[in-house]
Order: structure tokens, then C-alpha cells, then sequence
């Protein structure tokens, strides 16, 4: 049997890549740093390709793709990838949305810290020669209010943290049911409540067309005075102009950011001269061990796709997997088969397929 060919068009650890490395059924292609048409050429023979962050699959990079079956994105997002793209040509875009977690919710509660007790700004007094305790004074976390918006695998690990500081959880998620919620100590509220009561607010949401500016101008003049923003999700949640207002004007104390609407976040950006900001360039999932673990993550998701059909991981298409893909098999075989007989019944390129249910 021909090995699977697998492109990796990012740096992605080499231990990571084990669960195909390690088998004879893939064979391994590093092409790392590739744009336009050599990434379309690299992967116009490839059954799959893994991308990191660096690498954009873009629809033209997809043009030539006749035996892409699976893209990885050994990370959260997808939007390095053009999903509507793959899905046009029946491309199943796969991520690996828990080896992250910890990495992130960890960095935003760094942020978070980091922001009421000062630390970035003292760092940068104490290397410019001061001793300025003065100026430096903080907040407790201790019995204050813990405003998340999104409370999935990040804002849940945040939640929990936050719980060890003897915070009060107070969030906004549609999605999350009250039991699940009460299970970890957070109370749900409509993102309004959340906003007034919280005393940090920390965005823990995908990026989305519901989500995109869920903190406009309006909302973030919702938040008390004297409260501070963390946002370790994605950049476009937040509108950066009335965020740079509401700094400029102290009627919030304070923001601790990691992601940004334009990354890398431009030179000359107004947050940069805010010292009320703390600062971080996409650092959320950069720890060795999420590094490693994401990989390992979409290696074995892609493994599965490959060898045993299952896309029970894929952002673009229905899941099925596990049990239920194990029941259905004998049927998507059967419908295999009399898809190659009808192929060769039918003159011409099957147009159409019609499905009676009894
Ligand atoms: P998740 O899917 O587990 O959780 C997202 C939560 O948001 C879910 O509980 C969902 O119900 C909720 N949600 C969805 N739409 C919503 C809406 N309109 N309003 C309120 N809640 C909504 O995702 P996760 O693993 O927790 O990741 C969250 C985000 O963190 C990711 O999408 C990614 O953008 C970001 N992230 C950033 C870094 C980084 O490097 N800074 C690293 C990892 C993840």
C-alpha cells in the first residue's frame, strides 16, 4: 500500500509528529515556510497537511489539491485556514482544541496577576534604577469578582484558578448548562450583569461572527470603574480604539492583553505607550508543554481520519465518531460500493444522488 503522504507546512515538533512518524503507513514531508504557489505545489499529492500558525491554507493554495483529505491545525483556531474553501472540495479541517488549555488559562491568570500587583511595571522601574514602592501599590484578588465571558475548556480551567484565590465566578456563556455550571463554582448571568459586577473581566470565547466586538464601545462602558480587562482569546473580541479610550480616559485601571486585532501588534500602536496596559505577543499556548501536546493531539486525530475514517474532530463536518462511527461503517461500505457500481452503470459524471428513506 502507498504510505499516506502528510505535509507538514509548519514547525511542528518532531516527538509530536510520533503517531504517524512512528508508522510505515505515512510517509512524512517537512515543508515548512512555504507561500502561494510552492505550498500549492507541495501539497497537490498530499492526503494531509498540518499547519502550526505561521502557514495561511489560503484557496488558492488548495486549487491543486486533488487528494487532500484532512487539514491539521496543531492548535485552537482555524483561521489560518480558508474552511469554506476546504469544504467546497469535501477537505475536512481538523484542530486540536485541548492541548492548549492549560497553557492559556495559566497565562491569563499571569496576566491577570501581573496587571493588580504590578509586576510589569515594577520590572521596568526597578531596571531604570528606582526603588518607587509608592507608586507601585496593588489590589487583592482575595473576594473580588471574576467576570468570564466564554467559560468552555480555557475560562473553566481560569474559573477554577480563580476559585484557589477565593474569587467569586460570575459568567456569561449561552451554552453552558446551569449544572455544569454550579459544578465548578460559577455563577451564569447575562452578559450585562457581568460586566457591571465584575471587577476583572476575561474573554475566554472563539471568534466568531456573534462574538466579533463583543466588547464595543458600549460595553466596555459598562464595566466599573477602576476594573481591568484580560484578554488572552483573540484580538478582534475587543474594539481596540474605545479600549485604548477607556484606558486613556482611567476609567478602567487597566488591561492585560495578549492577542491583538493586527498581529504582530503594530510599532507604533497606542497601547504600547499606555503603562496602564500589560502586554504579551501571543503567548497563550507557548509552553513546551502545549507545543508538544497539540501535536501529539492532531497527529492522532489525523492518524484516525486516515486510516480509519474517522472525522469525529472536524470543525466542517457533522460528528461521527467513536461507537457510532463503528455501527455505521458496514452502511458508509455498502454505500461505497454501490457508489463505484453506479459509477460504472452511469454514462458520463454522476450529477446527482437522490436518497430514499423508509
Ligand atoms: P471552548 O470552545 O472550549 O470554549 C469557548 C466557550 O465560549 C464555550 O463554552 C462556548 O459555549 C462559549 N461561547 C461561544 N460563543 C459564545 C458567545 N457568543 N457568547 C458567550 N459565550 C460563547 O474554547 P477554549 O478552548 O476555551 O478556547 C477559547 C478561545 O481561546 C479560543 O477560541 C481561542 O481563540 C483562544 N485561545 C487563545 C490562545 C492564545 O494563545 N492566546 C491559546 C488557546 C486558545
Amino acid at each position: 500500500m502507498t504510505p499516506f503522504r502528510v505535509v507538514v507546512a509548519d514547525k511542528i515538533a518532531r516527538e509530536g509528529l510520533g503517531p504517524l512518524a512512528s508508522d510505515a503507513r505515512f510517509e512524512i514531508v517537512e515543508r515548512p515556510g512555504l507561500k502561494g504557489e510552492e505550498l500549492a505545489a507541495a501539497i497537490a499529492d498530499a492526503d494531509a497537511v498540518l499547519v502550526r500558525s505561521a502557514t495561511k491554507i489560503t484557496r488558492e493554495s488548495l486549487s491543486r489539491a486533488t487528494k487532500l483529505k484532512v487539514i491539521g491545525r496543531a492548535g485552537v483556531g482555524v483561521d489560518t485556514i480558508d474552511v469554506d474553501a476546504a469544504t467546497e472540495r469535501g477537505i475536512a479541517v481538523m484542530n486540536a482544541p485541548a492541548g492548549n488549555t492549560i497553557a492559556a488559562a495559566e497565562l491569563a491568570f499571569a496576566l491577570l496577576l501581573a496587571r493588580v500587583r504590578n509586576v510589569a511595571a515594577a520590572d521596568r522601574s526597578m531596571r531604570e534604577g528606582k526603588w518607587d514602592r509608592g507608586a507601585l501599590g496593588g489590589t487583592e484578588l482575595y473576594r473580588k469578582t471574576l467576570g468570564l465571558i466564554g467559560a468552555g475548556r480555557i475560562g473553566s480551567e481560569v474559573a477554577r484558578r480563580a476559585k484557589a484565590f477565593e474569587m467569586r465566578v460570575l459568567a456569561y456563556d449561552p451554552y453552558l448548562s446551569e449544572d455544569a455550571a454550579r459544578a465548578m463554582g460559577i455563577e451564569l448571568a447575562p452578559l450585562e450583569q457581568v460586566l457591571r459586577e465584575a471587577d476583572a473581566v476575561s474573554l475566554h470565547v472563539p471568534l466568531t461572527d456573534q462574538t466579533r466586538g463583543i466588547l464595543n464601545a458600549e460595553r466596555l462602558a459598562m464595566l466599573k470603574p477602576g476594573a481591568i480587562l484580560v484578554n488572552a482569546a483573540r484580538g478582534g473580541l475587543v474594539d481596540e480604539t474605545a479600549l485604548v479610550e477607556a484606558l486613556k480616559s482611567g476609567r478602567i485601571a487597566g488591561a492585560a492583553l495578549d492577542v491583538y486585532e493586527q498581529e504582530p501588534l503594530p510599532a507604533d500602536h497606542p497601547f504600547r505607550s499606555l503603562s496602564s496596559a500589560v502586554l504579551t505577543p501571543h503567548l497563550g499556548a507557548s509552553t513546551e508543554e502545549a507545543q508538544l501536546n497539540v501535536a501529539v493531539e492532531i497527529a492522532e486525530a489525523v492518524r484516525a481520519a486516515l486510516l480509519e475514517g474517522d472525522f469525529s474532530g472536524a470543525v466542517n463536518a457533522p460528528l461521527v465518531g467513536g461507537e457510532r462511527l463503528q455501527r455505521l461503517r458496514p452502511l458508509l461500505d455498502l454505500a461505497t460500493r454501490l457508489g463505484r457500481l453506479a459509477s460504472v452503470l452511469v454514462d458520463g459524471a454522476v450529477t446527482e444522488v437522490a436518497m430514499l428513506l423508509r
